[in-house]
């Protein structure tokens, strides 16, 4: 068991993983290093005066499955339950997601009848989609890229416009280069055991266990399809860091890691600006490629890998109208690729999340996302593009999607670079490999965050989680 822990990286990874390490029964002493003024990475939220909320980053959390009552239980924890702000599932933010296609909006189809029928963009009902992935025989190739295998499974016109859509939706990626195994496992797994991945799906493959909360039987309850905070998801890294402060967790801000190398004790000394720390163990909860960066010149085979984990550029521009009506009422649209490779799609944030309007006024906040895997091509660096091209782009895709004309009352341009990592073909094969040369090489170092093994909040919540429970040999 190690006595000291140096977790690097305040984002929500490196938060859980201190929280998990402060709770357990013999917690070690534990320094959390973050590079920036703050902690939370890409939860990042404005509070307005007026009481507006923009979200920078993530905006909705999924309370399904295993990890989402996890994060449940630990809001729950954290005293946040009067803060929660679900998404029932009989709310339109719920039962209505759209996509823009052929230059119009399309609500994608629900229930029987809308899979029985076509039901445009889509040229032919759903159902038979479904009778493919039914009928196809199963591959045993071990990676495939979420187009390839789509198509395989449902056809074209499935891949090409709802799961291009889908992938520029969550990863902000390409579906032609995207890996089915790593970024949608229950559906590789789906077809590898059941042989039909709606087959798959429906039988599962049991239940996971998951912290179970007074709050996740509320979920399930009102079948909530995601939840916020009403403060923001900010709030979360916020409760979190008073939480491990109250712990005696050492909280250190604008303390980058400059260079990992080994101790003489055989644990590490972590380089800072203005001094070293050492430890028994680290808990990497930083991208990749910043590991790749710090990491000393030994470890260059471990450097190679992680150098291969890309991870994409996204502008969130976040608009708030006044008095405007939206055309259609639900979560918000995607959009294909073959539409518009710059425009990932726009939020209705409203909708969702009223609460986070601007007190007593009737305005409408929506957030665009641009660039992804598409953002060079589209906007050029994304160091150097300007913030008003972008507000420009954002504004002219609600007007032409949306038919808002007035120009926005509050306008927010925020370019987050290298923000969502990419899990390409193959992304299985170099995790794989990361976890034999740590092994091999006995380095007391855990790899977690969004650059391995999921990039929703949830997953990184879980991530943490179980590499604390590896490390101190005990369930969290
Ligand atoms: P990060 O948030 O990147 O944190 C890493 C931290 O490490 C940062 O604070 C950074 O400053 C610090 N750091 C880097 N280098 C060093 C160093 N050398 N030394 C010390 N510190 C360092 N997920 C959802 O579930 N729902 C959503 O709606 C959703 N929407 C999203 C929208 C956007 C625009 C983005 C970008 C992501 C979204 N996600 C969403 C995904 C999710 O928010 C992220 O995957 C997750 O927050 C990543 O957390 P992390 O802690 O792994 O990494």
């Amino acid at each position: 068991m190690p006595r000291t822990v140096a977790v690097v990286g305040g984002g929500i990874s490196g938060l859980a993983a201190c929280y998990h390490l402060a709770r357990s029964p013999q917690a070690p002493k534990v320094v959390l290093l973050e590079a920036s003024a703050r902690v939370g990475g890409w939860l990042q939220s404005t509070r307005t005066e007026d009481g507006a909320v923009f979200e920078h980053g993530p905006r909705g959390i999924r309370p399904a499955g295993a990890v989402g009552r996890d994060t449940l239980h630990m809001v729950s924890e954290l005293g946040l339950e009067g803060d929660i702000l679900p998404v029932p599932g009989d709310h339109p933010a719920s039962r209505n997601r759209f996509l823009y296609a052929r230059g119009a909006l399309h609500k994608l189809p629900s229930g029987l009848g809308g899979l029985l029928r076509p039901v445009p963009p889509f040229s032919r009902a759903l159902f038979w989609s479904g009778l493919r992935d039914l009928l196809a025989p199963a591959s045993t190739q071990p990676d495939e890229t979420v187009h390839a295998f789509v198509c395989r499974r449902f056809g074209e016109e499935v891949a090409d416009i709802a799961v291009d859509s889908l992938c520029r939706g969550v990863f902000a990626g390409d579906c032609r280069a995207l890996s089915v195994r790593s970024c949608f496992p229950a559906l590789f797994e789906a077809e590898r055991h059941r042989r039909s991945v709606l087959l798959g799906l429906v039988l599962g493959r049991g239940k996971k266990p998951g912290a179970e909360s007074p709050l996740s039987r509320r979920a399930r309850a009102e079948r909530w399809s995601q939840w916020s905070l009403r403060g923001g998801m900010e709030s979360l890294a916020v409760a979190l860091a008073a939480f491990l402060r109250q712990r005696g967790v050492e909280l250190h801000c604008h303390a980058p890691l400059r260079c990992l190398r080994r101790g003489p004790g055989g644990g590490w000394q972590l380089a800072l600006a203005d001094g070293t720390v050492t430890a028994d163990h680290v808990v990497s909860a930083i991208p990749a490629g910043a590991l790749a960066e710090v990491l000393p010149a030994e470890a260059e085979p471990l450097a190679r890998e992680l150098r291969h984990i890309p991870a994409v550029a996204v502008a969130v521009v976040n608009l708030q109208y006044e008095g405007a009506k939206l055309p259609v009422t639900g979560f918000g649209h995607l959009v294909p690729s073959s539409e518009d490779s710059s425009l990932l799609g726009i939020v209705y944030d409203s909708v969702a999340f009223p609460e986070h309007n601007r007190s007593g006024a009737t305005s409408l906040r929506l957030t665009v996302m641009l660039g992804g895997a598409w953002f060079t091509q589209s906007f050029g660096d994304p160091a150097a593009v300007a913030p008003s091209l972008l507000l420009r782009r954002a504004q002219d895709a609600v007007r032409a999607h949306l038919g808002l004309e007035a120009a926005p009352s509050h306008s927010i341009v925020k370019v987050h670079k290298a923000c969502i990592p990419q899990y390409t073909l193959g992304h299985w094969r170099r995790t794989e490999s990361i976890s034999h040369y740590l092994t091999e090489q006995g380095l007391p170092l855990s790899l977690i965050g969004a650059s391995y093994a999921g990039v929703s909040v949830n997953d990184c919540i879980a991530s943490a989680k179980a590499a604390v429970s590896r490390l101190l040999g005990q369930p969290c």
